[in-house]
């Protein structure tokens, strides 16, 4: 099929076929989706003998659950992506914002700069754009551009692409029948599913209980909120999250959306004293990328996010507003 995609993608694949020197970047506080992307099309560059870095704004250090993904030691700090780089491509970042401190390379840029996407929001900020919001996860994008790159796609390269699609897709359970064939591609290529998803989804030190039990234990339903169809929220402070990681604070939100009497659920995250990163999800009325975009956030229609300055109870209240605000 002769859509926009493919021909967006044949583009990226003949600007990529040209690069001698590309950098990958994925978004801040980076998922699998985003990292296990950047890495694949990074891997079959770097044997092609391209110089490839793969970097991210924020955090310092890689997600500890990520670094298996990282065969080939291409992940650098972000200090060592050139100020300049002479090859951009953006992985699952809606917008250049995403990107944190790392935002400058767009405009510094040089060459050309390919965005991979699956958000519906994306603001369109590169040269070149294969965004496609229909995907499950850009990793089926980046797969795409790989096969038109006639890349072969073995075990080290699908594991990137096999957690991407794993994580985004809720363990398979928002995902369509083109998104299991391709697991199946994927996992034909040797990748052990339950070794890379363990530590991705299903892993936590045991600290992870007793920060449950404090984070649950203070949560809140309020069934009145969303038009009646109901929110349920928790708070993780800084100091409930004190002895764990970020993969353990990123996980609370599953739990939290599992309260059967809440259409949303929310997770408001303090990353500094005052400053809350926010994880919204929807079980299927409401569209939580419009409730995030309304306090300068976006995401998906049941997954988004938003940050906000203030206190635990002030997000809460303005988030309790935007709710009032979209329409369900
Ligand atoms: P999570 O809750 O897993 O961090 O994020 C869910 C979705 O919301 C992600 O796909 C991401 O794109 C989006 N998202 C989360 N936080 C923000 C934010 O602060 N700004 C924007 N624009 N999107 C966000
Ligand atoms: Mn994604």
């Amino acid at each position: 099929m002769a859509d926009d995609l493919s021909t967006t993608i044949a583009e990226a694949a003949r600007l990529l076929a040209g690069a001698r020197d590309v950098t990958l970047l994925s978004h801040i506080n980076p998922d699998a989706d985003t990292l296990g992307s950047a890495l694949a099309v990074g891997l079959a560059l770097h044997r092609r003998g391209v110089a490839v870095r793969v970097a991210f704004g924020e955090p310092e250090t890689v997600p500890e659950s990520l670094k298996a993904l990282d065969t080939a030691g291409l992940l650098v700090h972000r200090d060592e992506v050139p100020q300049a780089p002479e090859f951009l491509v953006v992985m699952d970042t809606g917008s250049v914002q995403r990107l944190g401190p790392l935002g400058d390379r767009v405009t510094n840029c040089t060459g050309p700069v390919v965005v991979v996407d699956h958000h519906v929001s994306n603001t369109r900020y590169g040269t070149l754009h294969c965004v496609d919001s229909q995907a499950e996860a850009t990793a089926l994008i980046a797969l795409r551009l790989l096969d038109e790159m006639d890349v072969e796609i073995d075990e080290p390269i699908a594991r990137c692409l096999y957690a991407g699609l794993v994580t985004d897709t809720g363990g398979f359970r928002k995902a369509g029948p083109e998104a299991h064939k391709i697991a199946a591609r994927l996992l034909e290529t040797g990748v052990d599913a339950y070794a890379v998803t363990r530590p991705l989804m299903d892993s936590h030190p045991f600290a992870y209980l007793g920060m449950l039990s404090r984070v649950l234990a203070k949560a809140e339903l309020d069934q009145k909120a969303a038009h009646g169809l109901g929110l349920a929220h928790a708070v993780v402070s800084l100091d409930d999250a004190r002895e764990v990681r970020s993969e353990e604070v990123e996980s609370v939100i599953d739990v939290v959306r599992s309260a059967s009497e809440a259409e949303v659920a929310a997770v408001v995250k303090e990353l500094r004293p005052g400053f809350w990163s926010v994880s919204l999800r929807a079980v299927s009325r409401v569209d939580v990328r419009e409730v995030a975009q309304v306090l300068g956030g976006g995401g998906h229609r049941l997954a988004a996010g938003f940050t906000f300055d203030g206190t635990a109870e002030q997000v809460v209240a303005a988030l309790k507003g935007a709710l009032e605000r979209v329409e369900s």
